[in-house]
């Protein structure tokens, strides 16, 4: 099979850190087609082979085993192309026709790595240039706008020129290993599923934090705060994992039908719950690293008066038979006391204690994301200190053990990266683990009333870099009688 992959933003950060190093792994895992070319897309004036000097340079500063020997970086350098083209006019689609035409590809892939404000005139003027055809694939990034309006705009205007089933709207958190194996785990055994509900589970949490502050996307972010950024997307795809129903068959549109449902069930806001339930913060100076770090109104790039927020936790609820009534958290923010993505779902007590257990242990699953891809069950075992005083058998004992699936030391050198398995999905049409556009819409539809609602209230709370957020995060969890993870 040949393809073509044209990589619109060639030049840019999201090529640079993840998509020329997923691509060359996946050239070096043998998966990726022999027969292809990926051309590189923007506005400064190179030719082929400064462009792969460029992408060289930028390999050689990778530490470690996934730095390209120079013998294998020849190899992959030959399916470097490079194309100059100013997006934002008509007349440069047609010198990408002609180099498409140069061998009519099976597949063409068309990521479109640029700004959003761009998103719409590439895919227009890809129409214009007839270069639309069957075998054409679209993959926009995210954000796909900035609130449900500007969503569907962006996708009304896609599916004018495009089928569906040719958008690949990616979200790299369906990509991960552990978002796979928590499919895999809940719909290829049938342990958890009796569970896996209500009566079962007390609550779910999630959390995305970052130890980093905004680097050198202070502009970008600015403009984009946690919400648009973090929860719209990556956390509410993952309350879809954790959420829906088992799909009926492993097609594309049964798992995204199921995936739509739990995003129509969320709860909707109240003037209550928005002001209750939905956590808003901002970091000031404090300390990272064992180093002092700026607030993030000093970052370069931010105006110093902004409301933007660095942090949301949120509660709400699946409100289906399954999960009414279990609280589902969801926490995500930057500059947080450590690096660390995971889901907890936290299970119930025993009914009824016949031993003594620590306070607070229960049994829980973790799905780490980040810093490690894994798996762990929780569980409380016979402590193996258990003393006979006075002739008597002491009250059994219990102790929290855990079972850990860590993906990188099971799957080593195998794992198959996020971005990689993305990239390889696109060229081989699976659209599984990308986004409908209903599905994106429902999200939207669903973080609107909280870009409402911050739009004219006090602003974000402050919290110190290198904290677990606003005080108020904690309060919020505590008064349902739980606490986020880190403070059990
Ligand atoms: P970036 O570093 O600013 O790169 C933008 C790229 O687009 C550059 O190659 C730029 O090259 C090119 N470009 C801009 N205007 C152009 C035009 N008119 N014609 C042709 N090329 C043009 O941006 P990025 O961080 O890579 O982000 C790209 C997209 O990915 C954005 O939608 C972003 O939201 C999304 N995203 C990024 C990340 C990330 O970690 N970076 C993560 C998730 C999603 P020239 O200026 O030289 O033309």
């Amino acid at each position: 099979m040949s393809f073509d992959l044209v990589l619109f933003g060639g030049t840019g950060d999201l090529a640079w850190r993840k998509l020329m190093p997923a691509l060359f792994q996946a050239f070096r895992h043998g998966s990726l087609p022999k027969d292809g070319r990926i051309v590189g897309v923007a506005r400064d004036d190179l030719s082929d082979d400064q462009y792969r000097e460029l992408i060289q340079s930028r390999f050689n500063a990778v530490e470690g085993a996934k730095r390209p020997s120079a013998e294998e970086f020849e190899k992959f350098a030959s399916l470097l192309h490079y194309l100059r083209m100013d997006l934002s006019k008509p007349a440069d689609y047609a010198r990408l026709s002609d180099l498409l035409k140069q061998r009519n590809a099976d597949t063409v892939v068309m990521y479109v790595a640029t700004a959003p404000a761009l998103f719409t005139q590439v895919v227009e003027q890809i129409a214009a240039a007839g270069l639309n055809g069957p075998s054409t694939r679209v993959v926009l990034e995210k954000p796909l706008g900035h609130d449900l309006a500007s969503n569907r705009a962006i996708n009304a205007a896609v599916c004018k020129v495009l089928d569906e089933k040719q958008v690949f709207r990616i979200d790299h958190y369906l990509g991960k290993p552990s978002v796979q194996n928590l499919f895999a785990m809940r719909f290829g055994n049938a342990l958890f599923e009796p569970i896996w509900r209500r009566e079962h589970i007390a609550n779910i949490q999630i959390t995305i934090a970052e130890d980093l502050g905004v680097e050198k996307r202070g502009a970008f972010y600015d403009q984009t705060g946690a919400l648009r950024d973090m929860v719209q997307n990556h956390a509410l795809q993952l309350v879809c994992a954790i959420g829906m129903e088992p799909p009926i068959n492993s097609h594309a549109d049964a798992i995204r039908d199921e995936k739509l449902k739990v995003l129509r069930a969320l709860k909707p806001w109240t003037p209550e719950t928005l002001g209750l339930h939905a956590i808003r913060g901002q970091y000031t100076a404090g300390t990272a690293y064992g180093e002092r770090v700026p607030g993030y109104k000093d970052e370069p790039g931010v105006d110093p008066e902004s409301r933007t927020e660095t942090f949301v936790a949120l509660r709400t609820e699946i409100a289906n038979w399954r999960w009414a009534g279990v609280p589902l958290y969801i926490r995500t923010g930057k500059r947080l006391a450590s690096r660390d993505a995971r889901i907890e779902v936290n299970f119930r007590p025993t009914p009824h204690a016949i031993y003594r257990a620590p306070a607070g242990a229960v049994n829980k699953l973790v799905i780490n994301l980040q810093p490690r891809d894994g798996l762990e069950l929780h569980m409380l075992a016979q402590a193996q200190d258990n003393r006979r005083s006075n002739g008597h058998q002491s009250a059994a004992q219990l102790a929290p053990v855990q079972l850990d699936l860590d993906f990188d030391k099971r799957f080593g050198a195998e794992r198959v990266g996020a971005y990689e398995r993305l990239l390889l999905d696109v060229i081989d049409g699976r659209l599984n683990l990308f986004v409908r556009s209903d599905e994106q819409e429902e999200a939207w539809r669903w973080v609107e009333p909280l870009i409402d609602s911050w739009a004219s209230d006090g602003g974000p709370r402050p919290y110190a870099a290198g904290t677990w957020g606003p005080s108020a995060s904690s309060a919020m969890i505590a008064r349902d009688g739980f606490s986020w993870s880190e403070e059990q």
